[in-house]
C-alpha cells in the first residue's frame, strides 16, 4: 500500500517503494528551520523519513 499522489526519491528512507513511492501511513512535512513558511521547495522536508538500516 502506498501513499497516493506522493511521489518521493528519497530512497534511504525505510518507506520508499522502488525509489519514487512512499508507503507510511501519512506523512507530515515542515519547514526547513522551523516556521511556517518556505521561501521554496528545497526549505521543505518529510519529518516521517527513518532512514533504512
Ligand atoms: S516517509 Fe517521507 S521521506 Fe520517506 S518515503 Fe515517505 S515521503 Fe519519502
Amino acid at each position: 500500500m502506498t501513499l497516493n499522489g506522493v511521489k518521493c526519491t528519497v530512497k534511504n528512507c525505510k518507506y520508499n517503494v522502488q525509489g519514487h513511492l512512499c508507503s507510511a501511513s501519512a506523512i507530515e512535512v515542515n519547514v526547513d528551520g522551523g516556521g511556517i513558511q518556505a521561501n521554496n521547495n528545497e526549505h521543505t522536508n518529510c519529518h516521517t523519513f527513518e532512514m533504512n538500516k
